[in-house]
């Protein structure tokens, strides 16, 4: 399904893949932090400024439209790496401040200046086979145009975007990506607006007719699914053979990729919405899929290592509704590897540090329950048991050593 209606021109297609919608309160933010850091264009000239893979047109300062291009560039880099293709021919963008200093005539395409003027941004490509030239719009504010700059690349290298959950969801990673850093990092009110909505479904992003640019709420479900799939090391290694595979225009589908394991990628992915937060760690918090669980005997015990710096973590016990375990821990973690202080399982003053667990059954996941570092517990329910370090999970990756855990089951 692709997302924009291709119109004819000449034998060529010409799309416009995306706008980028922000929330009247980030601009708001973009634009006070800009004003307070003194580096606004007191003349807003409008001037071309070029690096080796982009050509940008802007009424930003010189140094503002320094620093848009170290980032267009930097992006570039990442995603030409990622999509295995180097940069072809030069992206040319327009990139407003202010639309008081572009008069009539100076953005070239109408359909661009329309979504400028609405604080948003378009791509427009003229596409021959599986090559394009694509001319960016963007709105100075935001992230717009790294967004687009994607959408750019894409449609210059392969002559296609891909489908809307795909296009605009690898889009939005775009503007966020950093190199080596794995931990998410969104605009807050994408953080906001998933902790606070009904989930949507898997088969909702992948398989709905949305369009490009129908809402910042749909880019922002999109830009989790994305991150959820390249991030996880559960599903990364056939995400990126996947998104190939739609950019080169191959037979190839989500279902295909994952429909395997779509029960999976449904309970990580709703895992990973109910707990967003920036600092967030998919890879740290992965499901382990793997491990076999089976139950204690009465009289037997199991010893398992559990890591501070992960999310939860397989015991391998089965448990049955109201069992009683006994547990004991031995060794400390710590709750910020930079400094002195270790806790035990029995977790600090605030309960920070303390052993907690999980019972997961057909998916479903219990409400999570104290176990310390000594004593017995309950099992709320049946189900296999899996446990961690309570922490926020914004700083699991702060985290750091493990304990010794020995569950026993009593005579
Ligand atoms: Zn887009």
């Amino acid at each position: 399904m692709f997302s924009f209606a291709p119109r004819r021109l000449g034998g060529a297609v010409v799309f416009a893949a995306c706008l980028l919608i922000v929330p009247a309160v980030a601009s708001a933010q973009t634009v006070g932090s800009g004003s307070a850091s003194g580096a606004a264009a007191p003349s807003g000239a409008r001037q071309d400024y070029r690096s080796q893979h982009f050509l940008v047109h802007s009424d930003l300062s010189p140094a503002e439209a320094k620093q848009l291009l170290e980032k267009l560039e930097y992006m570039l880099g990442i995603i030409s790496t990622y999509w295995a293709k180097p940069p072809k021919g030069v992206i040319e963008c327009y990139v407003v401040k202010d639309l008081a200093n572009w008069p009539a005539g100076t953005i070239p395409d109408d359909y661009g200046r329309e979504k400028i003027q609405r604080k948003e941004g378009v791509t427009v490509s003229l596409v021959l086979g599986n090559e394009g030239r694509a001319t960016v719009y963007a709105t100075a504010e935001g992230g717009v145009a790294q967004h687009e700059a994607v959408h750019a690349y894409c449609a210059q290298n392969f002559g296609t975007t891909g489908p809307t959950w795909y296009s605009e969801g690898m889009a939005e990673m775009g503007q966020y990506w950093k190199k080596g850093e794995l931990a998410v990092a969104v605009h807050d009110y994408v953080v906001e607006h998933i902790r606070t909505s009904e989930p949507k479904s898997l088969n909702e992003i992948v398989n709905s007719n949305d369009r490009t640019g129908d809402s910042w709420q749909n880019y922002a479900w999109r830009w989790a699914l994305c991150h959820l799939l390249a991030t996880n090391p559960n599903y990364a290694a056939n995400f990126r053979p996947l998104g190939l595979g739609i950019l080169n225009q191959k037979p190839v589908s989500f279902e295909q990729a994952y429909g395997h394991v779509a029960d999976h990628i449904s309970f990580e992915y709703l895992f990973f919405l109910q707990r967003l937060c920036n600092g967030y760690r998919v890879d740290l918090c992965a499901w382990d899929w793997k491990r076999k669980f089976t139950a204690l005997p009465p009289g037997t015990s199991r010893t398992v290592q559990v890591a501070a710096g992960k999310g939860y973590q397989p015991t391998g016990v089965l448990v049955k509704a109201d069992d009683r375990l006994e547990v004991a821990a031995t060794g400390s973690w710590k709750l910020d590897k930079t400094k002195p202080a270790a806790v035990t399982a029995a977790g600090d003053t605030d309960g920070e540090g303390k052993l907690v667990g999980v019972v997961f059954h057909n998916f479903q996941l219990s409400d999570e329950f104290e176990i310390g570092d000594s004593g017995a517990f309950t099992a709320p329910s049946e189900g296999q048991l899996f446990v961690r370090c309570k922490s926020d999970w914004g700083s699991v990756g702060d985290n750091f050593g493990n304990v010794t855990v020995k569950f026993s089951a009593p005579k």
